[in-house]
C-alpha cells in the first residue's frame, strides 16, 4: 500500500502577536521551532518495509497533491492543528481517498474528527496499527479504533525521526520519550486522558539505544512525568543519567514546578547532560499555589529555591508562566514578576490557558458556557478562547503584553499594579 502522513500546518504561539518581537530578540521563544511530535516517526517505525511511506509536511508549506493516488491519507493532529487537518481530510475525501485521523485531539473528539475521516484512532496508536494496517489493506476499515490493553513501552521503536526533514526545525533538540501516562491529572492537561493514569517508563537501554542511533548532540526529553517527586521517578532519572553522561550529549528536560526539592539530584542531572529546565507554571498545585493570594513566604521562598538549585547545578532554567488561570486577577502579574526577579530567571515565556478538549479546564470551561469559539487555529495559548473569571479579555490581553514586556525589557508595570508585597504574606 501507499500510504502518506500529514503533519498539518498550525498558527505558531505568538504569530499573532508582532509587537513582541521587538522583545524577544535573541531568545527562540514562543516560536514552535522544535522539532515535529514523534507521532508520525512512531508508526512510520512500526509500518512493515511492504508499504510505501510518505509525508506531507504542510507546517513547512509542503505543496498537497489531492489527486495523488493513495491508500490512505494518516493525519495526525493537536488541537491548534485541527482545523487545518480537518480541511485537507475534506479535500482527499471528495476525491475518495481514505483518511484516518488520530492524534491529541482526535482522541479527545472523536466524534467530530470522525466527520471529516473514514476511521479514527483513540488515543495511542502503536497498540492498534497493526489492525488498522490489516484492515485497510482487506478494505473493512472501521469507524473507530482504540486499544483494549495498555502499550508496553517495552517494546517502543525508535522513530523515524528522518521521514522529516531535520535541516528546516531551528532548534537542535531532538525529541526523546522517555514516559507515557500520568496520575497527577492537572487541570489544563490532556495526557492523563490520552495515556492513562499509570506512569509507563520507557527502558533505559532503549532510549540509551534511540540517542545514539541520532547523529545529534542535542535531545529534548519532552516528559514532564520524569521530574515528578516520587522516589520511582527520581531513581529512574537517576539510573538514565548514569547512562547519558557516557554520551556527551546536552539535554532539555520539561518539568512543572513538582519537581524534587534536593540539590544534589540536580547536579546529578548536569552530570548526565541535562542543561536546561523548561518548566510549565499554572496547572499543577505548587505553581497554582506560588501565585495564589494565599502563598505563605515558606511557599514563596519554596519556589525560589527549585529555581536556584537548578541553576546553581549548571541547569538553565526556563519559565514558561501563565496568566489567565481562575485562580488569579489582575494582581497576578506583578507576583509574577516579582517571583522572575526574586529567583533572578532570565528565559520566560508567557501565555493565556487555553481550554483544550479532554482536560479537565476543557469540560469545565465547555459545562460552563465559557468557550469562545471553536476557531482551533487560534487555541494556540497565545490568544483568549475562553471566557476569564477574574479578568475582562481586553484586560488579560493587556496583562499577557505587560509580562512579555517588563520580563524582557525589565521596565517595572504600571503603578496600579504593582501591589504585591510577600514580605507582607503569612508564614
Ligand atoms: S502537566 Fe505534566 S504532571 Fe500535569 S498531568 Fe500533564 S503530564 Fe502530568
Amino acid at each position: 500500500m501507499i500510504l502518506r502522513f500529514i503533519y498539518p500546518r498550525f498558527r505558531k504561539f505568538l504569530e499573532s502577536h508582532k509587537e513582541l518581537d521587538n522583545f524577544l530578540g535573541k531568545y527562540l521563544v514562543g516560536n514552535y521551532t522544535m522539532p515535529p511530535s514523534l507521532a508520525i516517526p512512531i508508526l512510520a517505525a512500526l509500518t512493515p518495509d511492504e508499504h510505501e511511506v510518505r509525508l506531507t509536511d504542510d507546517n513547512f508549506g509542503d505543496p498537497i497533491d489531492y489527486d495523488e493516488k493513495l491508500d490512505a491519507v494518516i493525519i495526525s493532529c493537536f488541537t491548534p492543528q485541527a482545523q487545518r487537518a480537518y480541511e485537507i481530510a475534506d479535500e482527499y475525501r471528495k476525491r475518495g481517498t481514505t483518511v484516518l485521523m488520530g492524534g491529541i485531539h482526535p482522541t479527545a473528539l472523536p466524534d467530530e474528527a470522525k466527520l471529516h475521516a473514514d476511521s479514527v484512532c483513540i488515543g495511542e496508536g502503536e497498540p492498534v496499527w497493526p489492525q488498522i494496517l490489516a484492515d485497510l489493506k482487506a478494505k473493512s476499515l472501521k469507524p473507530f479504533y482504540k486499544a483494549t490493553a495498555v502499550y508496553s513501552l517495552e517494546q517502543f521503536p525508535n522513530p523515524k525521526r528522518n521521514i522529516f526533514r531535520q535541516d528546516i526545525y531551528k532548534w537542535n533538540a531532538h525529541l526523546v520519550l522517555t514516559t507515557r501516562g500520568c496520575p497527577v491529572q492537572c487541570d489544563g492537561c490532556p495526557i492523563p486522558d490520552k495515556e492513562g493514569i499509570q506512569v509507563r517508563l520507557r527502558p533505559i537501554e532503549n532510549i540509551v539505544d534511540d540517542i545514539r542511533t541520532m547523529p545529534y548532540k542535542q535531545f529534548y526529553f519532552t516528559d514532564d512525568t520524569i521530574m515528578l517527586p516520587g522516589k520511582k521517578y527520581s531513581k529512574f532519572m537517576l539510573n538514565l543519567m548514569e547512562r547519558t553522561k557516557e554520551l556527551d550529549v546536552s539535554i532539555f528536560v520539561a518539568s512543572t514546578m513538582m519537581m524534587l526539592p534536593d540539590p544534589q539530584f540536580y547536579k546529578k542531572l548536569a552530570k548526565g547532560g541535562v542543561s536546561s529546565m523548561y518548566t510549565v507554571f499554572g496547572f499543577d498545585r505548587v505553581s497554582q499555589q506560588l501565585f495564589d493570594r494565599s502563598c505563605t513566604k515558606e511557599q514563596w521562598q519554596a519556589g525560589i529555591d527549585l529555581v536556584k538549585m537548578n541553576e546553581d547545578a549548571g541547569i538553565h532554567f526556563f519559565a514558561s508562566i501563565g496568566i489567565g488561570f481562575d485562580n488569579q486577577d489582575r494582581s497576578v502579574v506583578d507576583r509574577i514578576l516579582k517571583f522572575c526577579r526574586d529567583a533572578n530567571i532570565d528565559l520566560a515565556e508567557f501565555y493565556i490557558p487555553t481550554p483544550f478538549p479532554g482536560t479537565p479546564f476543557g469540560r469545565r470551561a465547555d459545562a460552563e458556557g465559557r468557550i469562545l469559539h471553536r476557531n482551533y487555529d487560534v487555541w494556540n495559548h497565545g490568544n483568549i478562547v475562553f471566557k476569564p473569571l477574574n479578568f475582562t479579555e481586553t484586560e488579560l490581553m493587556d496583562d499577557f503584553y505587560t509580562l512579555w514586556k517588563c520580563f524582557y525589557s525589565g521596565i517595572e508595570p504600571s503603578s496600579t499594579l504593582r501591589t504585591f508585597d510577600i514580605s507582607k504574606a503569612s508564614s
